[in-house]
């Protein structure tokens, strides 16, 4: 078993490698997001003394107790990707690089209104769980052309986040589904995949993972 962060970051991303050999990718394309919710701020400065640049937090609040101590990390980037409310777009835009989680048109302009520029992920919600946030798919094309039209936003990619499952093939037909509406709307970033399910994620096309468990252990409950 891997102990050192260190150890973990590495097989890690040796798990990114043999997806994409199965998938004939180039690993250069699957981007590892380091989701740091819930932990502490050393341990986001641990991350990043072993390479770790691109971080995602779930809360605003979290992030901004967070803040002062990594402030000096030259180079890191935060997401968020936890649900944002549009009463929380001033400190979100003050705080993040991207917001991931972009499930609506009025969030979407209460975030260009914050006169920033910001990377822009738009959630989408393809399970019919009650307790996912996320956009409809079919309101997606809505919430594409708002940021396309804004002026501060840079549309980047879709999220999703599947069913919980054991069996991580569950995961796939979302992750497909996700792909689709990418290529529809021609949207070149897919964040899908997580610790458990990383490796179908990238067979399906995903540009970007998100990983906690597998590299900071388990977390305690918020
Ligand atoms: C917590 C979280 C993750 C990380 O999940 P792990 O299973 O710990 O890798 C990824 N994405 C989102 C949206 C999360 O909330």
């Amino acid at each position: 078993m891997p102990e050192t962060l260190q150890e973990k970051l590495d097989l890690v991303q040796q798990r990114i490698h043999a997806a994409c050999g199965r998938a004939h990718r180039d690993p250069a394309g699957v981007r590892l997001l380091a989701v740091t919710k819930i932990f502490p701020a050393d341990v986001i400065c641990e991350a990043y003394a072993v390479g770790l640049r691109e971080f995602g937090e779930n809360y605003v609040q979290e992030m901004e107790d967070k803040a002062g101590a990594v402030a000096g990390l030259q180079g890191a980037r935060f997401h968020l990707i936890g649900h944002l409310q549009s009463n929380k777009t001033k400190k979100a835009a003050q705080l993040f690089s991207a917001i991931d989680s972009v499930d609506s048109v009025k969030l979407a302009r209460r975030l260009d209104a914050e006169g920033v520029p910001l990377d822009i992920t738009i959630e989408v919600k393809l399970s019919h769980e009650e307790s996912k946030t996320g956009a409809d798919a079919e309101g997606l094309a809505d919430i594409v052309a708002a940021v396309r039209a804004s002026g501060n936003l840079q549309l980047k990619g879709l999220m999703t986040v599947p069913p919980w499952s054991e069996d991580v093939e569950r995961s796939r037909p979302y992750f497909a589904k996700l792909r689709e509406l990418g290529r529809r709307h021609g949207i070149g970033e897919l964040s899908m995949g997580m610790s458990h399910d990383l490796e179908v994620a990238i067979e399906e096309g995903a540009t970007w993972v998100r990983v906690g468990t597998a590299l900071f252990g388990k977390r305690r409950k918020p």
